[in-house]
């Protein structure tokens, strides 16, 4: 049994919804485009699940974010993709890829062939028990990664309303999820590692902002401290979790927000990893194999701006590298390498940043912070690298990032603090 494709993309996420549309505006012919996804829906945009989708009032549901709503775009509904002759294959897992014979086998034993394949198979969240913490599978633990996932979280989150929530992982999935817990009424404890929430990105000053912030809604910041265990009941749900430091939460709800590893176990030993995930050139082509292209999450390619290779964890990057995959494919001659400036944002209760290219070097931090509208810029190796902004409008992101983008010089970090977003204004 099987199906044969000109272009397979394996993987139902964002950048499969992006590279969909680029494929119709560029004029793919009915039938020779197909989509395998293991969930049962066509893309959407997956950011929706950690902010409308846990709202009390006026939840965001499937249809209204399908991608690419996300990027202003058409919204590619079940209809839309029927319409345009694209085969959506949803519910099924790949087991098995061939890259050589270019062939698909998926968990119901068909084979699906290809010309080109897309590989966008995303991430999956790390579990607890990846870390030596068992338990993890119990009834009111949650992660956060796929519809299904949220759709359990608004469930658990119903029935323990007012209750006391734990969040596991100080990144931007536990902030987002807490502040939602916190508009749900429910009692927060966030508990991470790190000196201080967002280690990856935020300075202990901005941290310090963000972290008042939540402690004013009643959020409590347990720090630089790990789960080590679960306290069950007697039907095996959580009704408490143990600290390293011996410390004890009540819990009637866990959520878990503890890094993502990228889904590539289908093609080890036959594509070439780097950083965790699946090489590819400028064109978002795998160099071993010229059929093969690796999008989104999944794909670690070269950052122009920097200099070196990346795996980007974004939304705005799974969207890009989408497009720019299907333009190198359908039209070679006329693009060119994928030069992109790294994006990244969170909105959280009626916060909203945005931050654009590298946080390495020094940091100069500007604006108003008692008024909760601020920033910061990274300097590495005398060079504007990175720009970060909580309260900005559009115009003053489009600037910064902008200015982030030309790499301008800079003589005196304290100079470019005072000057703060005028600075990028220069631009
Ligand atoms: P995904 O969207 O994860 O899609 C991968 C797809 O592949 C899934 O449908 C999966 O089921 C499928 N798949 C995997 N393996 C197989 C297989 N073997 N067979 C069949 N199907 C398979 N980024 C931001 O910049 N800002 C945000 O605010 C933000 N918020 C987020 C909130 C949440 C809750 C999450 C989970 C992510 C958020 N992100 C955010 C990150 C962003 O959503 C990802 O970068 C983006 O989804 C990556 O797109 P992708 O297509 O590479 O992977």
């Amino acid at each position: 049994m099987g199906r044969a494709f000109v272009y397979v993309i394996l993987g139902g996420g964002v950048a499969a919804g992006y590279a969909a549309l680029e494929f119709s505006k560029r004029g793919v012919p009915p039938g020779e485009l197909c989509i395998i996804s293991e969930e049962p829906v066509p893309p959407y945009e997956r950011p929706a699940l950690s902010k409308g989708f846990l709202l009390p009032e006026a939840p965001a549901r499937l249809p209204s974010f399908h991608t690419c709503v996300g990027a202003n775009e058409e919204r590619l509904t079940p209809k839309w993709y029927k319409e345009h002759g694209i085969e959506l294959v949803l519910n099924t897992r790949v087991k098995s890829a061939d890259v050589r014979r270019k062939t698909l086998i998926t968990a119901t034993g068909e084979t699906i062939s290809f010309k080109i394949l897309i590989i966008a198979t995303g991430a999956r969240a790390l579990k607890l028990e990846e870390f030596g913490v068992e338990g993890s599978n119990a009834e009111n633990v949650c992660y956060l990664r796929d519809l299904n996932d949220a759709t359990r979280l608004v469930e658990v989150m119903q029935s323990r309303m007012a209750g006391n929530a734990v969040v596991i992982g100080g990144g931007y999935i536990g902030m987002e999820c807490a502040a939602s817990l916190v508009i749900n009424g429910l009692k927060v404890t966030m508990v991470f590692p790190e000196a201080h929430c967002m280690a990856r990105l935020f300075t202990p000053k901005i941290a310090e902002f963000y972290e008042s912030y939540y402690e004013a809604k009643g959020v409590r910041f347990v720090k630089g401290n790990v789960l080590t265990s679960f306290e069950n009941d007697s039907e095996g749900k959580i009704k408490g979790v143990i600290l390293k430091d011996g410390t004890r939460l009540p819990a009637d709800l866990v959520v878990v927000g503890i890094g993502i590893r990228p889904n590539t176990e289908l093609f080890g030993g036959q594509l070439t990893l780097e950083k965790g995930g699946i090489k590819v050139n400028a064109r978002m082509q795998t160099p071993s194999n010229a059929s093969i292209y690796a999008i989104g999450d999944v794909a670690t390619f070269p950052v122009k701006l920097f200099g070196s290779n990346r795996r980007l964890e974004h939304v705005d990057s799974a969207r890009r590298s989408a497009r720019h995959a299907v333009s190198a494919i359908l039209s070679p001659d006329k693009t060119g390498e994928f030069d992109y400036l790294p994006f990244f944002y969170s909105r959280v209760f009626a916060l909203s940043w945005q931050f654009y290219g590298d946080n390495v070097g020094e940091v100069a931090h500007f604006g108003d912070f008692a008024g909760g509208r601020f920033g910061a810029y990274w300097v590495d190796k005398g060079r504007l690298v990175g720009s970060f902004y909580e309260g900005g409008n559009r115009e003053e992101y489009v600037v910064i990032a902008e200015a982030t983008r030309v790499r301008p010089e800079v003589a005196d970090l304290d100079e470019l603090g005072r000057l703060g977003l005028e600075f990028a204004f220069r631009f």
